[in-house]
């Protein structure tokens, strides 16, 4: 484990929710923003615009950094153009230990660490409802469906804390910059986009769906009625290589393949019956294959097209979350043919989108960056295959062990309301009394430590205020704490240890997973590519915090806050060198 530096400009506006989201400009109202824009002052001599004119912020959900190394030989056109003609940071990671979908998104978008974005887990116990609530859930919204889809709930960002690099730029650029998402996950769209995108778009049951915070746009209706996901019933998922191709084992070890398929080529989109109508299980196939990129890639070149994105007056925004990697390595693997066939296309998919944008606002115009949220483990029994020592972390082995240790004690049953992620909630006002009672405090956290696969357990007094330590892993573990809604104990797996919910001895539902404070989850891919970026290969450290206050630098605004740093060895040298101005 790299202990990895962190810097930590500007400081932290706390306050910033959904009660005082009036912070962010309000939207449209374009009059103003295009005096402002018009108002800037126009290099003279030079061919490219003062900044770029579209912001393109590609996540691609699960992909470990080294898939790159791995298969970047097979990859013919997005990914190999971005890795060979854009500045590709081999070492970047997250610094923290909660490596899960909505906090890397959230912190891709902001520049901060989850310790001040409170985006701490997907979800997390809630203990003022004494509910789970996702990452997005928000009471006061309600989410609208396209093409009639049917929606329940809300989500917006209300429970991320700070603005995003999105929000800023439509503040600071003014009405004139327009922000689009779009992903298979709500937490992916929204964090993207952030507390005001124009539209933030995702996938729900058989169709695409929005909330009342952002509104429709009549395009993503008409694209929706128009080329509806049943569509892509009965299709079927193929090697686009030859089978000599592929590494590792045709049927992936520990692989739990989704609903409807088993473990080998071809996957056909069919459902689980393979009737003449698609069913439930189809959604969840159509998710897991690589038709699901190929669909949202559609959807984002034609945002391009009808909103004429990079334009308008000032720098717009575009954020694609490709969700099926994550579907599809969760089942299968890091090391199995599907993973790395999902890559192969996406590498296709990516180089459409380029060349749409190639051709609509023009090369040289606008700025790409990619990254993941968080990488993946390979599945116990792959790596057992290897001699590691691997295996399975049972939670609930952990909750009944807590259970039993404080039952001796005389607490009367559940102690605990809830473990979610890693982290441990107790039932209000256990844990005060267990601060009162240390012998009883020790004997759960030594009930912890006994658990197969249990590297350590944290207290949340031990991560609170990202305390000054040399270990490695609380340091990380405290960069995802939040108080209040993180746990008020939080479990480290060994190395290679899967945490599953299932009972003990009854087989997990998924092949592997993520979340961990280990390389394998936090390390990721950086690249960017076009407007003001020198290319190149950069070994330093980089986590994607640095991804807003880079491109906040490229667009000229100031982020309120954030943990990230200016990747400035990536900027071309005609940004960072001083420029003569034209007064003298
Ligand atoms: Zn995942």
């Amino acid at each position: 484990m790299m202990r990895r530096a962190r810097v930590i400009l500007g400081a932290v506006a706390l306050g910033f929710s959904a009660a005082s989201g009036a912070q962010i400009a309000p939207k449209a109202g374009s009059d103003g923003a295009a005096k402002m824009v018009n108002a800037a002052p126009v290099p003279k001599a030079t061919s490219s615009p003062a900044r770029p004119k579209l912001v393109v912020v590609i996540v691609v959900d699960q992909m470990r950094a080294d898939y790159i190394e791995k298969f970047r030989g097979q990859w013919t056109s997005g990914l190999k153009r971005l890795v060979e003609q854009g500045a590709w940071f081999h070492e970047a990671a997250y610094p923290y230990g909660a490596t899960e979908t909505c906090v890397g998104h959230a912190t891709i978008s902001t520049g901060a660490l989850p310790a001040m974005s409170g985006i701490v887990a997907n979800a997390w116990w809630d203990r003022e409802s004494q509910k789970m609530t996702t990452c997005t859930a928000d009471p006061k919204a309600k989410n609208v469906g396209y093409a009639g889809t049917a929606v329940k709930g809300g989500d917006s960002a209300w429970r991320l804390r700070v603005p995003a690099f999105a929000d800023e730029l439509r503040f600071q650029a003014g009405g004139a910059t327009r922000v689009v998402t779009f992903s298979l996950k709500a937490r992916a769209s929204i964090m993207l986009g952030g507390h005001k995108a124009d539209a933030a778009t995702w996938f729900e049951g058989d169709g695409w769906v929005t909330s009342n915070v952002y509104g429709t746009l009549p395009f993503i209706e008409a694209y929706a009625k128009a080329h509806p996901v049943k569509e892509d019933y009965g299709r079927t998922w193929t090697l686009s290589l030859p089978q000599s191709a592929y590494f590792y084992d045709e049927k992936a070890a520990g692989a739990v393949p989704p609903g409807g398929w088993d473990l080998t080529f071809p996957h056909p989109l069919r459902g689980k019956s393979g009737g003449s109508e698609p069913d439930d299980a189809f959604y969840g196939q159509w998710a897991a294959s690589p038709f699901a990129d190929t669909y949202l890639t559609k959807l984002a070149e034609t945002a391009i097209d009808q909103l004429g994105l990079g334009k308008g007056g000032g720098t717009d925004y575009l954020g694609v979350g490709y969700s099926s990697t994550d579907h599809v390595g969760h089942a299968f693997g890091p090391q199995s043919w599907e993973v790395q066939d999902m890559y192969v296309r996406l590498d296709k998919d990516l180089g459409e989108l380029l060349k749409h944008l190639d051709a609509k606002v023009g090369a040289g115009n606008y700025v790409v960056a990619l990254s993941a949220d968080h990488g993946v483990v390979p599945t116990p029994e792959s790596m057992a295959q290897t001699g590691a020592d691997a295996g399975e972390l049972h939670i609930s082995d952990v909750q009944q062990k807590i259970e039993d240790t404080l039952k001796a004690f005389g607490y009367a049953a559940p102690a605990v309301a809830r473990i979610a992620s890693a982290d441990v909630y107790f039932s209000p006002g256990i844990y005060d009394k267990l601060k009162t009672e240390p012998a009883a405090l020790n004997a759960v956290l030594e009930a912890i430590r006994g658990v197969p696969g249990v590297a350590e357990v944290y207290r949340a007094e031990e991560l609170t205020d990202r305390p000054s330590t040399k270990s490695p892993i609380r340091t990380a573990e405290s960069d995802s704490f939040f108080p209040g809604r993180s746990g008020d104990l939080v479990i480290v797996p060994k190395p290679y240890w899967l945490g599953v919910s299932s009972p003990v001895g009854k087989p997990r539902d998924y092949g592997t997973g993520h979340g961990t404070p280990y390389y394998y989850d936090q390390r990721v891919p950086i690249l960017l590519m076009g407007w003001g970026i020198q290319k190149g290969e950069y070994f330093g450290v980089a986590t994607p915090a640095d991804i807003a206050p880079t491109l906040a630098a490229l667009c000229g605004i100031t982020l309120s806050t954030h943990d990230g740093r200016v990747l400035s060895e990536a900027l071309a040298r005609k940004l960072t060198t001083a420029q003569p101005t034209t007064a003298h």
